[in-house]
């Protein structure tokens, strides 16, 4: 039987409940658990495929072909269980559902309303993601912040469930902010007090309270909050502002939450363990030994969250070099009004990653172009790969206006292009190639020598690709093609091969990177900015 726990966000957004609840997966990881995670998101698009980076920030693919929250993507990294199409859920998908179920006939002669039907479809796909992940713990991340008028069919989900399954099979932890003010030198509970209030007034009383804080919790406030909140003085968590997000398990175990959550759920313990974790991921994301710049260079690099988990990979391929990576964030646009001038030249790697439209490709091209002639690191992602495969055949092979036909529909030479089942799509929610496929690796190449291995799997999510029209010409003036998509013959990896690393790939080898295993390619990259640092 599952047991589930509910975390819900109060006061403001943008407190790391993702991570938060995250941490609470590993902790009780580390207890010998089988946990899985899932994100209930309010908005009412069907997925955030169909959101603007701005909007949602990344958009993380799972193995099985799902547009879903980036909050998934802290899930992958921090606990093992992988998560699916089922672990992200949407009032969109929601009501969808019910809406479908309904023009079926499936309902004959009832009003459809928010409850039952919309609340009894939320719990239904909250069974199914513990059903199909088969997890003794279930995760349930809330979307939105308490209070808002959109996540009330999921609050009012989260207080039926645990009289469904039973008081010691369900408990709600609330992550709240606790502000210092500073004129009057205090923290102040009061913020806290009111969304507890408002989640009470929905029927939920939290039984675990986990306060963001600037300043230490200190006994008297623990004991104010305890009071004025109905929760437990030792369920009251201090989530201090950390240096490391992977830090966060080892301050909750710290705190005892894993005992909490044992306590409420009668369940005996088995192993507990974070030694590794600590030893090999913590202490070195926080005291490196080296320290090395990279570039990366986009356009949407105003928002943290757009590549996060780009970000994120760059920081385990550090933890695994013993190194600091100092993200240098480069708008592409600035690139193309002013030229690449000094710009680049305190990095030691330059990564162009993927993103939608013509905005900003003339400057990542420079930016390539850069890399490949002075012999600087360089990886290229999903449109980093299409825009290194332009800036050869223009650079490299004399074909000046070549191009790839979402810029240019009428490229002369369209060395990036859709594939015949592409061009007669017409939705754009859900259609592009996604998931994972494999991906054959050429022996000999720099692919086979990150990867040691012939065979991979990884994640798209793309439209358009590699054009094999020009494959001989681009090959003959220096471009290896080093992966391949067999059963299409896709092309999923380009290099160059007198430079010490250019490689670029038509997926998203960010989704897979953890910090306790980064992935190959970022693993590589960082090495090889370094040696190139040195030098
Ligand atoms: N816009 C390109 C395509 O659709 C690349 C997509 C991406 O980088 N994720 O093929």
């Amino acid at each position: 039987m599952t047991k589930y726990i509910f975390t819900t966000g109060g006061v403001i957004s943008s407190l790391g409940k993702g991570i938060a609840s995250a941490s609470i997966g590993k902790i009780m990881e580390s207890r010998g658990f089988k946990v899985a995670m899932m994100k209930l998101d309010p908005y009412i698009n069907v997925d955030p495929g169909t959101m603007n980076p701005y909007q949602h920030g990344e958009v993380y693919v799972t193995e099985d072909g799902a547009e879903t929250d980036l909050d998934l993507g802290h899930y992958e990294r921090f606990i093992n269980t992988e998560t699916t199409k089922f672990s992200n859920a949407t009032t969109g998908q929601v009501y969808n559902a019910v809406i479908a179920r309904e023009r079926r006939g499936d309902y004959l002669g009832k009003t459809i309303q928010v409850i039952p039907h919309i609340t009894d479809e939320i719990k239904e796909r909250i069974r199914k993601a513990a059903h199909v992940s088969k997890a003794e713990i279930l995760i349930i991340e809330i979307g939105g912040t308490v209070g808002d008028i959109e996540s009330l069919p999921f609050l009012e989900a989260a207080r039926q469930f645990r009289l469904e399954v039973g008081y010691h099979n369900a408990l709600y932890v609330h992550l709240t902010l606790i502000p210092y003010v500073r004129s009057a030198e205090e923290i102040k509970t009061k913020p806290t007090q009111h969304s507890v209030g408002k989640l009470r007034e929905i029927g939920i009383q939290p039984d675990i309270l986990i306060c963001r804080t600037e300043k230490a919790l200190r006994d008297d406030i623990r004991e104010k909050i305890s009071l004025f909140c109905n929760v437990n003085k030792d369920a009251v968590i201090e989530a201090r502002d950390a240096e490391s997000i992977y830090q966060i398990p080892l301050v909750f175990k710290e705190q005892g939450l894993d005992k909490i959550i044992l306590g409420q759920f009668q369940l005996k313990s088995k192993s507990t363990d974070l030694k590794d974790w600590k030893k090999k991921v913590v202490q070195r994301a926080i005291h490196p030994r080296h320290k090395v710049a990279v570039a990366v260079v986009g356009k949407y690099i105003g928002l943290q969250d757009a590549y996060k988990s780009i970000y994120e990979s760059l920081i385990h391929a550090g933890i695994h070099n013993d190194t600091r990576v100092a993200i240098k964030k480069i708008d592409s646009e600035e690139i193309e009004k002013h030229g690449i001038g000094s710009l680049l030249d305190d990095v030691s790697g330059i990564l162009v990653p993927g993103g939608f439209g013509y905005r900003g490709i003339e400057g990542k091209i420079k930016a390539i172009r850069y890399a490949r002639e002075n012999k600087i690191p360089f990886l290229g992602l999903c449109l980093g790969m299409q825009c290194a495969v332009i800036e050869f055949s223009r650079n490299a092979c004399g074909l000046k206006r070549a191009n790839s036909t979402e810029f240019d529909r009428k490229a002369k030479y369209p060395v990036i292009s859709l594939l015949e089942e592409q061009k007669h799509v017409k939705d754009m929610g859900g259609t592009m190639r996604l998931g994972a496929y494999p991906c054959k690796v050429r022996k000999g190449s720099l692919a086979y020598k990150v990867y040691k291995k012939g065979l991979i799997l990884e994640r798209h999510r793309h439209r358009y690709e590699f054009n094999n029209k020009y494959k001989n010409l681009l090959e003959k003036k220096g471009m290896v093609f080093s992966g391949i998509y067999p059963k299409k013959n896709l092309v999923e990896m380009v290099e160059i091969s007198n430079h010490p690393f250019f490689l670029a790939v038509q997926y998203h080898p960010e989704f897979k990177s953890k910090p306790d295993k980064p992935h190959p390619l970022f693993r590589d990259f960082i090495t090889t900015a370094l040696k190139h640092q040195k030098k």
